[in-house]
């Protein structure tokens, strides 16, 4: 089933992102991952790509095709642009047809010093304007609650996030955030730029000290005080901290449900038991 089609018929829609593991052993137990997040219904599953020549690029094709025939729930397979040529991602969506996967989530990248840039896509825009031109795919696009940086200015981001839904993107996912009042206020932005595709919540439970010092300073967000308090009273104390890092991500859903969001996309971190927590804790919300 296409993801489009699940936004028509369903709100608020719950995904989860997953990542392919980086170790071979690590992979034998994605299994085990799978099984038990599947098990919580959620209405499809995204597997990120890792940036160009990564060899964990093809285990994202594996593990889809383990969502959408193991366990029968859509897969969102994420899919970069920037280290690759016209060519190899023909290639890559062979595979995904000939897989029965209907779901991409076009993305430029990051822009890695360390593996070599090809010069036919510059954009997520022009990968959703090559895919839709390619197979009758649907098509999913990232964006961002505060701004991307490398953006001139919020205003240009929007802009370019308009380019990318008039390419062929039909819904958004945005990065992660803490403080839902940036979220409504880019979600207002975008709908006055004309942008109508349903726009996914990013929320990322926070779990421990080194996962939001790392996030922070790759992502960008932003922490309201009420979240450092948290992290500051519970930093050093790993089970008060998991328990707070839930709670808190579910105040922002509970926040974000009430405001009638499209819908929550999850950062499991392939952590079934984040996963399972967060859906107790709204099971009678969605
Ligand atoms: P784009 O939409 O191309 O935007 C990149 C920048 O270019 C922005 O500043 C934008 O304003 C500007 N821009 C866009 N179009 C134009 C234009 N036509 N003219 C001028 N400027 C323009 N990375 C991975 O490697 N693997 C993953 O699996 C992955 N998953 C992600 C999932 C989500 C939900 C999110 C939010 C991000 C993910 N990323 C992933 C990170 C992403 O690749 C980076 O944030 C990257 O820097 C930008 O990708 P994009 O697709 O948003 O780029």
């Amino acid at each position: 089933m296409k993801i489009q089609t699940i936004f028509e018929t369903k709100k608020p829609v719950l995904s989860f992102e997953i990542f392919p593991p980086k170790k071979e052993i690590a992979l034998k137990n994605i299994d085990g991952i799978l099984e038990e997040l599947c098990s919580l219904q959620p209405d499809f599953i995204s597997v990120t790509f890792g940036a160009g020549g990564s060899s964990v690029n093809n285990q994202t094709v594996e593990i889809a095709k383990k969502i959408k025939h193991q366990y029968h729930l859509e897969p969102l397979v994420h899919l970069t642009c920037l280290n690759y040529n016209k060519q190899e991602i023909s290639g890559i969506l062979e595979e995904l047809k000939d897989s029965g996967i209907e779901n991409i989530l076009a993305l430029r990248g990051d822009v890695n010093p360390d593996v070599e840039k090809k010069d036919d896509f510059h954009y997520a825009s022009d990968l959703a304007a090559f895919v839709k031109m390619k197979g009758d795919f649907h098509i999913s696009g990232a964006c961002y609650p505060e701004t991307h940086i490398e953006a001139g200015s919020a205003k240009v981001d929007i802009l370019n996030l308009k380019k990318k839904t008039e390419s062929g993107v039909d819904h958004l996912v945005s990065q992660l955030f803490f403080d839902n009042e940036l979220f409504y206020d880019f979600c207002d932005r975008a709908r006055a730029a004309g942008i109508d595709a349903p726009i996914e919540a990013g929320i990322m439970p926070v779990i421990n000290k080194a996962q939001i010092e790392k996030m922070v300073s790759l992502c960008g967000a932003s922490l309201p005080a009420k979240f450092s308090k948290m992290m500051q009273k519970y930093e050093n104390n790993k089970e008060a901290l998991f328990d707070a890092g839930i709670a808190y991500a579910i105040d922002q859903i509970v926040d974000l449900l009430a405001h009638d969001v499209a819908g929550i996309h999850l950062f499991t971190m392939n952590n079934p038991l984040v996963a399972r927590r967060i859906c107790e804790g709204i099971k009678t919300l969605r």
